[in-house]
C-alpha cells in the first residue's frame, strides 16, 4: 500500500494499493481490486476488505468508479441519494454487510462525509488525491493522459471550491505510481491532443521527442503544472515518482499487460480519522 507522507496529519484514511498484499491469482496476483474483469470476485471482495482493514476505514458504504476516460466528478454531500448509482452484490464475499455502489461513466468522486469510502481503479494512469483539511473535503481522480489533456485535475479543484467551499490554497495534493516518463511512450496525435489546451512553453517539460518519432509524455509533472496554474502550492503538492510500467514487481500495468489480463490498483479514501 502506498500512502501520501502530505496528508499525514489530516484528517483523511488514504492509501493506493500495490500488487502486494492480496488474495488473488496469476495473472492477478495478488492485490487486484477490480470487480469488472474476470478475476474470482471473492478474491476482489476479500482484497477490498484486506485494503480497507489495513487503513482502518470503518466505513460501510463504498462507492466506486466506472470509469471511462471523462471529466465527470461525483460529489457525494449529506443530502446525496445513494438509489441513483448501481448497487453491486456482496453477498457471500467478505464485503457482506457493506454496501458497494457503481457510478457509472464516472472518473472523479469527492465527498466531506465521514461515513463514505471512495474508490477509484488505476494502472498507469494517474491517482490524484485532494484534500482540503479546512473543509475537511476529499477527491480522488482518475487522469490517464485523456483526462490529463482534458486538464481533469482543474477541474476536480473547480468542483471541490464551487460546490464545497474549499480554497485551492488550502488544498493538499497526492499524485500517485503512474506511468513514468521513463517508459510512457506516445504518438504525435496525442501530443497535437494536448497542444490544443497547453502551452508549448509548459509542454516542452512534459514532452521528450525520441529519434524513432514516438515521444515520451511526463504526466505526473503536466498534472503536478496544473494543479499549481490552479491555486495549489508547491509545497502542497506531493508526487510518487514510481513507474507502473517497469515498477514489475510492484505494480500492475495495462501498457505492461499489452491487452492482456492484469490486475488493478485502487485508491481508497475515507474522510475522518
Ligand atoms: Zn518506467
Amino acid at each position: 500500500m502506498n500512502q501520501f507522507k502530505i496528508f499525514e496529519s489530516a484528517l483523511l484514511r488514504h492509501g493506493i494499493t500495490t500488487r502486494h498484499g492480496g488474495v488473488s491469482n496469476p495473472p492477478y496476483d495478488t492485490m487486484n481490486t477490480s470487480f469488472y474483469g474476470q478475476d474470482d470476485k471473492v478474491h476482489v471482495m476479500k482484497n477490498i476488505k484486506l485494503s480497507m482493514d489495513a487503513l482502518k476505514m470503518t466505513a460501510k458504504t463504498i462507492v466506486a468508479t466506472a470509469q471511462v476516460h471523462s471529466t465527470n466528478i461525483l460529489s457525494i454531500k449529506d443530502d446525496f441519494d445513494f438509489q441513483v448509482l448501481r448497487p453491486f452484490d456482496t453477498n457471500d464475499t467478505a464485503l457482506e454487510g457493506y454496501k458497494l455502489y457503481i457510478a457509472d461513466k464516472t472518473d472523479g468522486l469527492i465527498t466531506n462525509r465521514e461515513d463514505v469510502v471512495l474508490m477509484t481503479f488505476y494502472a498507469d494512469c494517474v491517482p490524484i488525491v485532494l484534500y482540503d483539511p479546512v473543509t475537511r473535503t476529499a477527491a480522488t481522480l482518475h487522469s490517464g493522459w485523456r483526462g490529463t489533456k482534458d486538464r481533469f485535475g482543474q477541474i476536480g479543484i473547480e468542483t471541490m471550491c464551487s460546490q464545497f467551499g474549499v480554497r485551492a490554497e488550502d488544498i493538499r495534493a497526492g499524485i500517485g505510481q503512474s506511468a513514468g516518463k521513463c517508459c510512457y511512450e506516445v504518438d504525435f496525435p496525442v501530443i497535437a491532443a494536448f497542444e490544443k489546451n497547453y502551452t508549448k512553453t509548459l509542454l516542452s517539460g512534459a514532452v521528450f521527442p525520441k529519434d524513432y518519432g514516438k515521444y515520451h509524455l511526463d504526466l505526473k509533472w503536466l498534472n503536478s503544472q496544473l494543479l499549481q496554474m490552479n491555486g495549489v502550492l508547491p509545497q502542497h503538492i506531493e508526487v510518487n515518482q514510481d513507474c507502473t510500467i517497469c515498477g514489475t514487481e510492484r505494480y500492475h500495468s495495462h501498457r505492461r499487460a499489452n491487452g492482456g489480463a492484469r490486475g488493478t490498483m485502487s485508491a481508497f479514501i475515507q474522510c475522518g480519522l
